[in-house]
């Protein structure tokens, strides 16, 4: 519980609440991308290899650029935690936070996301995604978020006074990036970063702001889609906490694997460029 406010209203606290706000980042300046040109080459995929996430573990996967990644819901209700990477230079990764703030608390159609500094450029469009008829429920709840950060043993052990859990999203990422790779535990780790919670069902609550989940509505044949806009490494867990409705950070909950397929495209989207790295000069003034 946060403690309650020690410092009285002034007069016109009613007035200054009841500023209307404005939207950071207006998408009406994104670029945004041709979203029919990707769609038009759906009919046309081919299937060029498949990959099992075990439940409570990870897996990492190569998608050329070009190619169509599914991240399918194949055998029960079940979170992904979703890391993105430019398979040239790992310092190359996705960025949550600045996803979020041009794009909302969860991604879904026709969003792009973002990577990390200097290189901020879209590094996947998202194509499909057979929950978008979800929306926000009443709870301001919605799937696909990127809020919030990935489960993890650290956090577990502060709130579990010293408990040691390895099957966290962070350490299955860990796991499976090492295993990919061949670099060392710690050097994976410290490339682990804030993932897009595929599937998984969030929002803040309305009294507290807490970041809250809730029963994933995703079913088995359930998919999100995204296109590679650059070479990719994508690795992604099978959270602990299945669908996420109860707990996680611990063996309790129900979970299942998931399914990954890349898709081969016949050709390029119409009038698709690769993105370049961003254009500031990087100089910051000195
Ligand atoms: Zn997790």
């Amino acid at each position: 519980m946060k403690p309650a406010p020690i410092t009285e209203a002034p007069a016109d606290a009613a007035a200054r609440k009841a500023v209307k706000p404005v939207v950071c980042y207006p998408v009406e300046s994104l670029p945004r991308p041709d979203l029919s040109a990707y769609r038009a080459l759906r009919d046309d995929l081919e299937l060029v290899e498949t990959v099992t996430v075990p439940p409570r573990e990870a897996a990492a996967w190569q998608v050329p650029a070009g190619h169509f990644c599914r991240l399918v819901c194949s055998e029960g209700p079940q979170v992904g935690d979703l890391n993105l990477f430019n398979l040239h230079d790992l310092s190359e990764r996705f960025y949550s936070g600045k996803t979020r703030a041009l794009s909302g608390t969860h991604v879904g159609l026709g969003d792009q996301l973002f990577s990390s500094f200097p290189y901020m450029r879209p590094i996947a469009t998202i194509t499909h995604d057979t929950l978008d008829w979800y929306g926000f429920d009443e709870f301001g709840g919605s799937v696909h978020d990127v809020i919030g950060t990935r489960c993890d043993p650290y956090t577990h052990n502060l709130l579990s006074h010293g408990g040691q859990y390895h099957h966290c999203c962070h350490s299955n990422l860990t796991r499976a990036l090492a295993n990919h790779t061949g670099m060392p535990r710690e050097a994976a780790a410290a490339h682990v970063h804030d993932v897009l919670n595929v599937f998984m069902c969030t929002g803040f609550t309305r009294d507290t702001g807490q970041y809250f989940m809730k029963a994933s509505p995703v079913r088995p044949g359930d998919y999100l889609e995204f296109f590679a806009e650059i070479d990719l490494l994508a690795c992604m867990s099978a959270c602990p906490g299945g669908d996420c409705s109860s707990e996680h950070s611990s063996d309790a909950a129900v979970c299942h694997p998931m399914l990954v397929e890349v898709y081969r495209a016949p050709r390029r989207p119409e009038g698709w460029t690769p993105p370049p790295v961003n254009g500031y000069d990087g100089s910051h003034g000195m």
